[in-house]
């Protein structure tokens, strides 16, 4: 073992797949959720169960590792910054709470020159007069979505009006983009001008949830730069520490945005363990421990399929798959509908 002792929050697939990075690394992970299943205790040393806002379990938890970093962005920015006191959170939980709020987010990356979708804020009953220009758009919580928790399409203001807005929340409307094509960036930062960054992925979605990741994207070369530079702008003027992902929409008339920021490792990076010599996972590992950076090599052209509730089950009865696929059983204790399951990488 190093002697390096990594706290991860979130016991997720995400927080499993660190984990066994980490441990090929030979770092000792402790990983902290709130779900007594958490899949993630079946790949850590430790694991601890408690709610982010429990003072108690947390300092339980912060006396036991050296670092800490998360696997989602949902986490109290009070609970990342009383960390962070005692031990450093990677990447910084500034980053996260700018992050996890939708408005500060788009005005972030408008306010470095890279275009989003037009999207306006709404707060009160009076601001969704006069908002013909966002239409057709769709209606998102500022926080806490996820896999298109939280979203409403509107097509008209009569729309709009009939929803009964909880306005308690604060939204943002999104003008629909006509969209021709989504791909994602994965990149991990280590410092000052120094990253990793793995070629742009395309992406599919079924209702909102990420159905089938590929490289390469079917993109022409100036998508394929303006993807990556923005990509670096933004986790350069970020300082981040780790593996970043952005999201972008292409539309019809080939022009870029950048969808949404996720502050971690990402579902479409998870055919980067089997296409590339070093993942998204043991780079997000390697820079927050202050590890080696090691060039990335591409090994093949992938393409990953979540596998999403039943459809688990045919796969955990096969029990030879072709020699170019893997096959991941993210081990959640109950199939649901519209839930991540596992996933299936084909090398290509
Ligand atoms: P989440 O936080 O749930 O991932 P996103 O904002 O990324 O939310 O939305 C999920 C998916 O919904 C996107 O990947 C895209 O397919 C679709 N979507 C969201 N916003 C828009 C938009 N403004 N125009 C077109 N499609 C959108
Ligand atoms: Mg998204």
């Amino acid at each position: 073992m190093s002697d390096i002792t990594l706290g991860i929050i979130g016991g997720g697939q995400l927080g499993s797949m660190m984990a066994i990075a980490a441990k090929k690394l030979n770092i000792t992970t402790i990983i902290f959720c709130d779900d007594v299943d958490a899949p993630a205790q079946n790949f850590c040393n430790n694991f601890i169960c408690g709610n982010y806002d429990d003072k108690e379990k947390i300092a339980e938890f912060v006396k036991l590792v050296d670092i800490v970093t998360f696997e989602f962005e949902n986490i109290p920015y009070e609970t990342l910054n009383e960390i962070n006191k005692l031990k450093p959170v990677l990447p910084k939980p500034a980053v996260n709470r700018l992050i996890q709020h939708r408005l500060a987010e788009k005005d972030f990356i408008n306010k470095l020159n890279i275009r989003t979708t037009r999207y306006v804020s709404i707060e009160k009953k009076s601001d969704l007069d006069s908002l013909e220009d966002f239409l057709p758009g769709i209606l998102k919580t500022t926080t806490l979505g996820y896999d298109g928790k939280g979203q409403h399409p509107i097509h008209s203001i009569d729309e709009l009006n009939s929803l009964n807005i909880d306005f308690s929340k604060g939204y943002i409307l999104e003008k629909l983009v006509k969209l021709k094509k989504e791909i994602s960036i994965i990149i991990t930062r280590f410092e000052n001008q120094k990253y990793e960054i793995y070629e742009p992925i395309e992406n599919t979605h079924q209702d909102q949830i990420l159905r089938n990741s590929k490289i390469p994207a079917d993109i022409d070369n100036k998508i394929f730069e303006q993807s990556k530079d923005w990509a670096m702008t933004i986790s350069e003027e970020l300082k981040y520490v780790g593996t970043l992902c952005v999201e972008f929409f292409i539309d019809r008339n080939d022009n870029l945005y950048v969808n949404e920021i996720a502050p971690r490792v990402h579902n479409s990076g998870h055919l980067t363990i089997n296409a590339y010599n070093i993942s998204q996972f043991e780079n997000h590992v390697r820079a927050v421990c202050g590890l080696e950076q090691i060039p990335l090599k591409k090994i093949s052209n992938a393409k990953m399929i979540n596998l999403i509730g039943d459809e688990i089950s045919k796969y955990r009865k096969i029990s030879k798959l072709n020699d170019n696929e893997f096959f991941f059983d993210y081990l959640k204790k109950e199939i649901k509908d519209k839930r991540k399951m596992g996933h299936l990488t084909t090398l290509i």
